[in-house]
């Protein structure tokens, strides 16, 4: 007994069979005596129709319109459950965002939540129904809507788990839980039982696709246990929370790579103070993401910077920097699309040495060169070529996770 939320992502409500798939484990859980709140995403690939749809119309849409656009999707999928619901005997009722009191910022088609006000969910549950979520948006002050970034209602769910001091938060998705590695492409990847927040944060951020990485975030700020498991195929998946047992003693518990990456070279930088603050300061006026940088040392007056961003910011980032080269002077600039970042990620290597150098020699056996390495306290990333990543991810899993 107790209050559930349960999230469902795009597939899991994708069709007729699988809308009435979900509403069968809504009523289990409200049989056996909880209140349900359902989050729910788009229907398949609905949000991505739109996308293409809003491009058929102009290729710079106002971020408003797109907001406007893309919440319609999710309009679709809670008013069909809610149906569904109630043909299978279950009360049950379907709230926008704005009806569920999700208060946002008002970044448009990345907004964050800045409250949810919960009566109209508490008093609908108080009448015995379960309430069905419109998840991924909100409403801003000016009263216009908003969307959270694609994946966003993996935070709504979290967002209303922690608002309504929910007793589970159950992330429905068509994979089995969290996986040391994509399953897709290391056939040895195993389901973990438990992961830690901050690690799933990284494999979150570091290209694992299961969670989004903001409702991680959120997850872990307001010590929301979140349980990842699968729509289609009914068995334990995976808890995230912020101690795991470690009975296992699993010193890796995930690989991830991650593909949307190309290295920025500048040549010839003056090896003088403000350089780099130069450098760096007029890519983040442009918000490009810089993640990994080396700097070389200095050679006469000169020094190189290295340095990694996504593989879609590289042009506008080489344009940027072309156009203030005069304050940071430098050579040559290059840009590398051709690489990958390929990362481990585990709490047990806080306390545990020697993860980095069994990594590199996983690599060096199977003659794979290291570009770049950088590191955290959790996590170890290295970058090389785009055509060696999934060889490295094998070689890395067997290493690490038998
Ligand atoms: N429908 C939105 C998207 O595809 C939100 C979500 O699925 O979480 O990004
Ligand atoms: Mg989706």
């Amino acid at each position: 007994m107790g209050l559930i939320v349960q999230k469902f992502g795009g597939t899991s409500v994708a069709n007729r069979d699988r809308i009435f798939n979900v509403a069968r484990i809504v009523a289990d859980t409200r049989n056996a005596g909880n209140d349900v709140v359902v989050v729910v995403s788009a229907q398949g690939d609905t949000t991505d129709d739109l996308i293409a749809k809003a491009a058929e119309i102009t290729h710079d849409p106002s971020k408003r319109e797109m907001d406007m656009l893309l919440a319609t999707g999710e309009q679709i999928s809670v008013s069909l459950l809610a149906m569904a619901l109630d043909s299978v005997g279950v009360p049950a009722i379907s709230l926008t965002g704005w009806q569920a009191g999700f208060q946002t910022d008002r970044t448009y088609t990345n907004a964050r939540i800045k409250r949810i006000d919960s009566e109209r969910i508490e008093s609908e549950l108080a009448r015995n129904r379960v309430v069905v979520v419109a998840g991924f948006q909100g409403l801003n002050r000016m009263e216009d809507i908003t969307t959270l970034g694609r994946g966003g209602s993996d935070t709504s769910a979290v967002a209303i788990a922690a608002a309504l001091h929910a007793d589970r938060c159950q992330i429905y998705t068509d994979v089995e839980g969290v996986y040391t590695a994509d399953p897709r492409y290391i056939k040895k990847a195993r389901k973990l039982p438990e992961i830690t927040f901050d690690e799933m944060l990284e494999l979150a951020t570091l290209g694992a696709q299961v969670l989004n990485n903001r409702s991680v975030e959120l997850a872990k700020k307001y010590g929301v246990e979140l349980e990842v498991l699968s729509s289609l195929n009914p068995m334990p998946g995976t808890i995230v929370k912020e101690v795991t047992s470690e009975m296992e003693g699993m010193l890796i518990k995930g690989v991830a790579k991650d593909t949307n990456v190309a290295v920025i070279s500048i040549m010839e930088v003056p090896d003088v103070p403000g350089m780099s603050f130069k450098v760096f300061g007029a890519l983040a006026r442009k918000k490009i993401n810089v993640d990994i940088i080396l700097q070389s040392t200095g050679r006469g007056d000169n020094k190189d910077l290295i340095f990694t961003v996504p593989k879609n910011d590289a042009e506008i980032a080489v344009a940027v920097l072309k156009e203030n080269q005069v304050r940071f002077g430098g050579g040559e600039i290059y840009v590398d699309k051709d690489v990958a970042k390929v990362s481990v990620v585990g709490a047990g290597m806080q306390s545990h040495s020697g993860v980095a150098s069994r990594m590199f020699e996983a690599l060096y056996e199977n003659n794979i060169n290291i570009r770049m390495i950088s590191t955290s306290e959790i996590k170890i990333s290295v970058i090389i070529k785009l055509d060696e990543a999934d060889r490295a991810m094998a070689a890395i899993h067997d290493e690490f996770i038998q």
